[in-house]
């Protein structure tokens, strides 16, 4: 008799990382399920100081509450001049109800006198694989860029309006989703967990 498709729950409330994952992941022998679709919560409590962390508690947190395999994402901007922030709490950087242009507002703010030289940030992501027994695995990619001086393009979310790439003279926002997807941190970390995917339905 033929098995049912398995499903994987795709933990994330955030739109752009939603369709972002929704192709990066097309392919996987799984029927992909979202938050909306199983009345759960969309935002959950991230305590932990690293990506990693955040990312294993969302994941392990959803898959006890849904019973099924989950991937989750936690993912943010890291800029060099700021030390690092903003970090793990790139979604609260401007406060709790800021919009992603208060966000980039408060970036350009911060930088602006920091020369085009000392504005060098990267994207991180982890994604985070959790089987409701507790087992869980995760991965990492990153997206080196720089912030410029002025919003530009109207793609993407969250601070790609802001994240220059000079490779492509570029911002993220000015990438078509295929694009953003061949280079960015998220899609870098979805390579590896397509192929860590792929191996739990042959296990
Ligand atoms: P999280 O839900 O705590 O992982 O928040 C991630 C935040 O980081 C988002 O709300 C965005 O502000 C930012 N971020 C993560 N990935 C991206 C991206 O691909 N482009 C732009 N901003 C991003």
């Amino acid at each position: 008799m033929e098995q049912p498709t398995p499903k994987l729950l795709l933990a994330t409330g955030n739109p752009g990382k939603a369709r972002e994952l929704a192709e990066l992941l097309r392919g996987v022998p799984f029927e992909m399920v979202s938050l909306r679709d199983l009345n759960l919560p969309t935002e959950i409590d991230e305590p932990a100081d690293t990506f990693e962390g955040n990312a294993i508690i969302k994941a392990e947190s959803y898959a006890r509450m849904s019973g099924l395999l989950t991937l989750a994402d936690d993912s943010g901007l890291e800029i060099d001049a700021l030390n690092g922030q903003p970090g793990v709490h790139s979604k609260r950087f401007a406060g709790e109800d800021a919009t992603d242009e208060g966000r980039v507002q408060i970036v350009l703010q911060r930088l602006e006198d920091v020369p085009r030289e000392q504005r060098t940030a990267r994207y991180r992501c982890v994604l985070a694989i959790a089987r409701p027994d507790g087992d869980t695995v995760t991965c990492e990619g990153i997206c080196s860029g720089i912030i410029g001086h002025e919003v530009r393009g109207s793609g993407g979310f969250g601070y790609d309006p802001v994240f220059y790439l000079p490779e492509f003279d570029k911002t993220v926002a000015e990438l078509s989703l295929e694009e953003k997807n061949q280079i960015s941190h998220r899609a870098r970390a979805a390579k590896q967990a397509v192929e860590l995917l792929k191996g739990l339905t042959n296990s």
